[in-house]
């Protein structure tokens, strides 16, 4: 049933996108350019992409864009997830960020999402500056951000309000768009309640957003389905207009694969569709493992589509599903911006033969070692200095490019690879960040939402990095 009302709904989608088409070949002839077409069309200022005005600002036609049901914002597909911004000299690149921002509004782009804890609480007012740096007008686009009451001494209410109003203050606006309770599940539903609603918190979000001042509400999962389940149940009481949740082609069926307490996304946006409410995606690629796949997993995806890149087949996997607003991506750079703008302008939806080739290598790579490190550095940092993602990444990348030291010590290859493989450990990182600094304290794993066993890796590190002939 489910999986016919989605083929139902994807028809409905592809039957748009081609009334899309054609008002684009329509307007095309007419001459006109989107932002007036949008007046034409009767959208509305909020729906127009950018202004027609004396600041010449170059709008995109072809970015696939999905309608809030609440609202009706006119939401681009691609979200910019503002939590790996580039970096220069040890900070951020803020010339780099305000080009990369511009070209994304000026492609279609017009959703953002932010943190007060990204980068390490700089991401804010450095997406703010960006933006007023564009020259786009504050309506042309979308800004997301989150209560992130993450520690115990963030949960009372004056602090819950003051990281709220700080945000405003560093995104340079008076009002956010979509906010989030963020990070929900980690804790259970006790930590859920006292960070916000024995508080009083929700209350104040609820005014605000009866104020205007936040004009959709959601929040985003990581962790305990009974929490996820009590709040999509609670909609119509919260109003929720909106859940973020992980879901990519290996976690739509495979996330308990990967550890038993995830739950599978299929259910989770399953839930989402029953409750009327849309889904923002995070980690539509994993985490970017979709977007450097091994090369025995992208080859059949080559094979059938020579063209295009591995990230694309993970947001054509996220958009063909019809209840999902936005997939957020984190494009540090340009490239990652260029590649994944192309995706989505316009967004071409999955066939099912696409469809089942992706959950044949989804399968394949539940079996495949990797560590599923997403990078978001939520455990970070460590009281001890370990780097924790750094490391997870340089032994991925090992595994991916097949240079890990084979299990059977008695392979021809075996000493030469595990001492190449020492060798650029001890380079890719300080001698202070490795694994074997790890005093096995734990402060880290309840902090991980991939639920991985950080201290048990870190001993499995250490063994090979120290490991003699
Ligand atoms: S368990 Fe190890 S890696 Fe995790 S916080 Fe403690 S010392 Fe750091
Ligand atoms: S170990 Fe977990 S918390 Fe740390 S960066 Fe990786 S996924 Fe995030």
């Amino acid at each position: 049933m489910h999986k016919l009302k989605s083929l139902n709904n994807n028809m409905a989608m592809k039957e748009n996108h081609q009334n899309e088409l054609n008002r684009r070949e329509f307007l095309k002839r007419l001459g006109v350019t989107s932002a007036s077409a949008a007046l034409l069309m009767g959208l509305g200022p909020l729906s127009a992409f950018g202004r027609e005005d004396k600041q010449k600002i170059i709008v995109s036609n072809d970015m696939t864009y999905r309608i809030n049901r609440k609202t009706g914002d006119k939401v681009s597909l691609l979200g910019y997830g503002m939590m790996r911004l580039p970096q220069k000299n040890g900070r951020i690149d803020q010339d780099l960020v305000n080009e990369e921002v511009k070209y994304a509004l000026e492609h279609g782009v017009n959703y953002f999402d932010t943190s007060p804890h990204y980068q390490r609480d700089k991401s804010e007012s450095s997406l703010g500056t960006a933006l007023k740096a564009s020259g786009f007008d504050r309506k042309s686009y979308y800004i997301a951000t989150k209560l992130s009451n993450f520690g115990q001494q963030e949960w009372s209410y004056e602090a819950s309000v003051n990281m709220y109003r700080n945000s405003l203050k560093f995104l340079q606006t008076d009002y956010i768009d979509y906010y989030l309770l963020h990070g929900v599940g980690g804790g259970g539903m006790q930590q859920l309640k006292s960070r916000f609603f024995d508080n009083g918190v929700m209350d104040f979000l609820m005014e605000e957003r009866a104020a205007g001042r936040i004009r959709n509400l959601g929040f985003s999962y990581h962790g305990d389905v009974e929490v996820f389940e009590w709040l999509v149940e609670n909609t119509e009481k919260y109003g929720w207009s909106f859940a973020q949740i992980q879901m990519n082609y290996v976690d739509w069926k495979h996330a308990k694969d990967i550890n038993r307490r995830n739950t599978n996304a299929e259910y989770l946006y399953g839930l989402l569709e029953k409750h009327d409410v849309q889904g923002v995606i995070m980690e539509p690629l994993l985490g970017g493992r979709l977007a450097n796949l091994p090369e025995v997993f992208a080859k059949p995806l080559k094979q059938m589509r020579p063209d295009d890149s591995p990230a694309s087949w993970g947001f054509r996997f996220c958009g063909t599903h019809p209840n999902i607003l936005v997939s957020l991506s984190g494009m540090t750079l340009m490239e990652h911006l260029v590649d994944n703008v192309k995706t989505h302008s316009p967004l071409n939806p999955c066939t099912q033969k696409e469809l089942a080739l992706l959950e044949e290598v989804a399968q394949k790579m539940v079996t495949y070692p990797l560590i599923p490190c997403t990078d978001c550095k939520y455990c970070m940092p460590c009281p001890y200095g370990v780097d924790i993602p750094a490391n997870f990444a340089f032994y991925n990348k090992c595994l991916n490019e097949d240079k890990l030291p084979p299990a059977d010590k008695a392979a021809s290859d075996y000493k030469k690879k595990l001492k190449a493989f020492q060798k650029g450990y001890k380079k890719a990182l300080k001698p202070s960040e490795l694994a074997s600094q790890c005093m096995e304290c734990r402060e880290c794993v309840s902090k991980c939402p991939q639920r991985i066993q950080i201290p048990n890796q870190m001993t499995r590190l250490t063994e090979l990095l120290e490991r003699k002939e």
